[in-house]
């Protein structure tokens, strides 16, 4: 029955499962909204059934398939690595990007190319089968991946089995998927304009500049009671850090009502009172948190939800921690970058390091009175004006102190410049004017920076050596989180206290200290955790299979 079917996935996290990701449920909430019938079916790429579940969805009527790319990484990453992911902890830590950049940037290009399916064989099956199956099917692809895909095409010639895709949406694909409908379904309307690139065909599409719309679920949805689920509060940051590549200066909330509504209508069908926000940045505006916490108190049940946060907003308004910690805040994610205050200064996000060191300790003991808190924190290592000395001072740091629950490391990333994505996608300051800040150097094919204080091999160098000193730290688990991963333990039932345990149950070197416990009972805890998660996962395969 339904026109549209859309696939959504996140392969980042299989270990537990992922939760679901925002993006095609927020798409297919707008498609029902402009009149077409649309179903979602989540974590695709590993059901068991999932071909089978295809062929009993689809109808006649199934004119477009459209499959969300945002966290389809490919498999090369760490993420299929069976020995590496046990490493890592419950999850899988996603390095698809630079540590390995400098060796071969043609790789992790062509890596982008296939997403979740690896190689050219892999797409062809996958694509032969779907084509088996829904032989005139439209088929879409859009999210944040498909830039990286019109990069590949500007570079190269694309002959294979990706150009079964029939358009890749770049941009919001809000608007742009309606208009793409209106033409497959009612053969009428504007069309949008296509850019044909060696061999593929793209729709780009501009910023979707309303306040941000609900998701709606169906039956077919399917949700477990009391799982957690994504929730979409805005999109784009008020903020503008040089390195980041995010929206900026243009942000987009949810209005109130609209949230209310959402999380009620989300509560009374599957008993939803857990969330992982995806919003960029939570409480970029003291006026919007004011609004979002006093939607949550007006509700008749209380919910709980984790998202990625800005620490410094704490220093400006400091009642904005108990706001939020009375309305169920329980797990953040905080992009501290780095602790050499010119370098923090010179990123925009210039509070003084000794500053935002005392923030996180005064977030975590605040955080006692409201059942704790898991504290995330993210550094970049080898933005401008960051040395080698003030990166053995930070990683000293770390070394010395048990506040932070976890902390992740990326190395500096410039995004390539392309000229016809300027209106789709947002890049970062470093990328737009790089002399600017700093780097003498810039170079894409091998990738390389150098500025005056670093260069990328050093920022690998510093990285591995931050690892190493991490190993065996009694109370930080060194990179590998994601917020999906806290709401998929505690989907399975979970509390707070018993998933920052499960959280830091590490087996391989580093970690291995976390916990103090018999590393067999490490060994059962996590097998028994990940059998839930697969049981999880078949019942849900199961009652895809058995929808009427
Ligand atoms: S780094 Fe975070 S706070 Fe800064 S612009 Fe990006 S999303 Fe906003």
């Amino acid at each position: 029955m339904p026109e549209v079917i859309l696939l959504n996935d996140a392969t980042y996290h299989k270990h537990p499962l992922s939760t679901r990701p925002a993006g095609g449920h927020v798409i297919a909430s707008n498609i029902r909204e402009a009149g077409y019938t649309c179903e979602v079916i989540d974590w695709f790429t590993v059901l068991p059934d999932f071909f089978n579940i295809l062929k009993k969805l689809a109808t006649k009527d199934t004119k477009v398939l459209a499959i969300s790319t945002t966290f389809l990484a490919p498999p090369t990453s760490v993420g299929f690595n069976e020995a590496l992911s046990e490493q890592t902890g419950l999850g899988v830590y996603k390095d698809e990007t630079l540590d390995n950049a400098s060796i071969d940037s043609e790789i992790i290009y062509d890596r982008n190319l296939y997403l979740w399916l690896g190689s050219e064989e892999n797409a062809k099956n996958w694509f032969s089968k779907i084509r088996q199956i829904l032989p005139g099917v439209t088929i879409i692809m859009g999210g944040p991946r498909t830039a990286r895909i019109f990069k590949i095409a500007e570079r190269k010639n694309v002959e294979s089995a990706i150009n079964n895709v029939d358009y890749f949406v770049v941009g919001e694909g809000d608007e742009a998927i309606i208009k793409i409908l209106n033409k497959t379904i009612k053969g009428k309307g504007h069309f949008l304009k296509e850019i044909h690139k060696n061999g593929l065909k793209f729709i780009f599409s501009n910023r979707y500049d309303k306040p941000i719309p609900p998701i709606k679920y169906t039956t077919y949805t399917n949700a477990i009671n009391g799982e957690w689920m994504p929730l979409e509060i805005s999109r784009g940051c008020k903020f503008n850090c040089s390195f980041c590549n995010y929206e900026k200066n243009v942000y987009r909330k949810k209005e109130r009502q609209t949230l209310i509504d959402e999380l009620t209508r989300n509560y009374e069908m599957f008993g939803i009172k857990g969330y992982h926000l995806t919003c960029d940045c939570l409480n970029d505006s003291k006026e919007y948190i004011d609004i979002f916490t006093d939607a949550l108190k007006s509700l008749y049940f209380n919910i709980e939800y984790v998202s990625y946060t800005r620490l410094d907003m704490f220093h400006k308004y400091e009642d904005m921690m108990e706001q939020l910690f009375e309305t169920g805040f329980k797990a953040g994610w905080f992009g501290l970058e780095t602790f050499n205050h010119d370098a923090a200064k010179a990123a925009k996000k210039g509070l003084h390091p000794e500053r935002v060191k005392e923030l996180m300790k005064l977030l975590k003991d605040k955080s006692v009175n409201y059942g704790g808190f898991w504290l995330s924190v993210y550094l970049v290592f080898g933005l401008p004006k960051e040395t080698i000395k003030s990166l053995e001072d930070t990683i000293d740091w770390f070394k010395h102190n048990h506040v932070v629950d976890e902390v992740s490391v990326s190395v500096l990333d410039i995004a390539e410049f392309s000229e016809q994505l300027v209106d789709m996608t947002s890049f970062s300051d470093h990328t737009l004017n790089p002399e600017k800040y700093g780097f003498s150097e810039l170079s894409y094919n091998p990738f390389y920076w150098k500025h005056e204080t670093m260069d990328l091999h050093d920022a690998i160098r510093m990285k591995e050596k931050f690892k190493e000193e991490m190993k065996h730290h009694t109370s930080t688990r060194y990179g590998g989180s994601a917020m999906n991963e806290y709401g998929s333990i505690r989907t399975l039932g979970f509390t707070h206290d018993e998933t920052v345990k499960l959280l830091k149950v590490k087996l391989g070197d580093v970690g291995s200290k976390l916990l103090d416990v018999d590393k067999n009972l490490k060994v059962n805890v996590r097998k028994q955790l990940l059998q839930l998660s697969q049981e999880k996962l078949k019942n849900y395969n199961d009652s895809l299979l058995s929808f009427k």
